[in-house]
Order: structure tokens, then C-alpha cells, then sequence
């Protein structure tokens, strides 16, 4: 069948976040929907969307949560981080800015979410790698040190995208069976 009728046996709430701008929506537009566009616009109106993947024989249901244009430090509400298990927490490599700040979005990350959810650090854009503005090391040594998972992603040429949502979905999966 088209899987209208699935069985979900998990369904996990992940949130993006980050600065505005690095990706995120473009990110979750690859995962969820396999397109890509250059001239996305700021993200208007749609919450979340889904993608179910089977995990170890279970059927899970991604639910991503994407900010719609509350980038502005402090004004994603508690509203948006309730009863999230995943967090994708994103930087754009030729952007140094966006990167500096992570460590406001992880404070504000812990302030809300869970203390068991699975964070990722995602450094997206390496397509745009003769602009780069972040060191892979920079960001690998940050994510040891915070205890991230750490990928470098493009949303442009699919690089990473579905490994990274992946890795987080299967970590969730680990630590609930
Ligand atoms: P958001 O504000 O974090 O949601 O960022 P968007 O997803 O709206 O992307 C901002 C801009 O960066 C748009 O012009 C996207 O097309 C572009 N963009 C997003 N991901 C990539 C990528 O992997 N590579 C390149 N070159 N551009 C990207
Ligand atoms: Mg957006």
C-alpha cells in the first residue's frame, strides 16, 4: 500500500534549531520531503512535518519541528521544545556568527528540553566549502566536549542529512527499548 494505513509504532518529536538562516528549513525540506530550494523564504505558518522510517523492525514516526522565524535569541517559546526527544542543532559553515552562537541555543536548549534528549550538532553548507568559516575541528572539539553527536551536512547536494535525522532517531530508539 502507499502506507496510509501503517502501523506507527514510535512517534518522536525533534526540534531545529539555531540561527536564521543556516539551513534549517532546508534541512528538514531534504529529509521530509527530498527537495531543495536556493530561494526559500523565511518559514511561514507550518509547525512540523513527518517522515516515518523503520528502525529495527519498528515503524517510527520523525515529527520535525521547525522555527518559523523565531530565530531572535529567547523567543522560541517552551511551547516549541515540550515533549521534544531530538534536537538538531545547526550552524552554517561559511558563517562564523552562526556558529559562536550555539552555545546560547544549547544553554536555551537545557533551560527547556528534557535532560535525556539527543542532541546533534549539524555544521551545514559544505557545498559552499571554498567559503568556509568554521573549522571541522572547531566544532568536532565543541560537541566532545558538550557531549553532541557532530555531523557537517549539505541540504543542497543531500550530504549527510538523512544520516544525521538518522542517528538521532536510532539513539531515541536505543534509550526508550
Ligand atoms: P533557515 O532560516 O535556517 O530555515 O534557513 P533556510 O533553510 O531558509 O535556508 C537559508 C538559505 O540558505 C536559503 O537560500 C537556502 O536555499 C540556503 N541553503 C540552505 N541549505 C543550504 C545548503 O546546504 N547549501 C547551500 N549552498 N545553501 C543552502
Ligand atoms: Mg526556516
Amino acid at each position: 500500500g502507499d502506507g496510509s494505513q501503517q502501523k506507527i509504532d514510535y512517534v518522536f518529536k525533534v526540534v531545529l534549531i539555531g540561527d536564521s538562516a543556516v539551513g534549517k528549513s532546508q534541512i528538514l525540506s531534504r529529509f521530509a520531503r527530498n527537495e531543495f530550494s536556493l530561494d526559500s523564504k523565511a518559514t511561514i505558518g507550518v509547525e512540523f512535518q513527518t517522515r516515518t522510517m523503520l528502525i529495527q523492525h519498528k515503524s517510527v514516526k520523525a515529527q520535525i519541528w521547525d522555527t518559523a522565524g523565531q530565530e531572535r535569541y529567547r523567543a522560541v517559546t517552551s511551547a516549541y521544545y515540550r515533549g521534544a526527544v531530538g534536537a538538531m542543532l545547526v550552524y552554517d559553515i561559511t558563517r562564523r556568527q552562526s556558529f559562536d552562537h550555539i552555545p546560547r541555543w544549547l544553554e536555551e536548549l537545557r533551560g527547556h528540553a528534557d535532560k535525556n534528549i539527543v542532541i546533534m550538532l549539524i555544521g551545514n553548507k559544505t557545498d559552499l566549502e571554498n567559503q568556509r568559516a568554521v573549522p571541522t575541528e572547531d566544532a568536532k572539539e565543541f560537541a566532545e566536549k558538550e557531549g553532541l553527536f557532530f555531523l557537517e551536512t549539505s541540504a543542497l547536494n543531500a550530504t549527510n542529512v538523512e544520516t544525521a535525522f538518522l542517528t538521532v532517531l536510532t539513539e531515541i530508539f536505543n534509550i526508550v527499548n
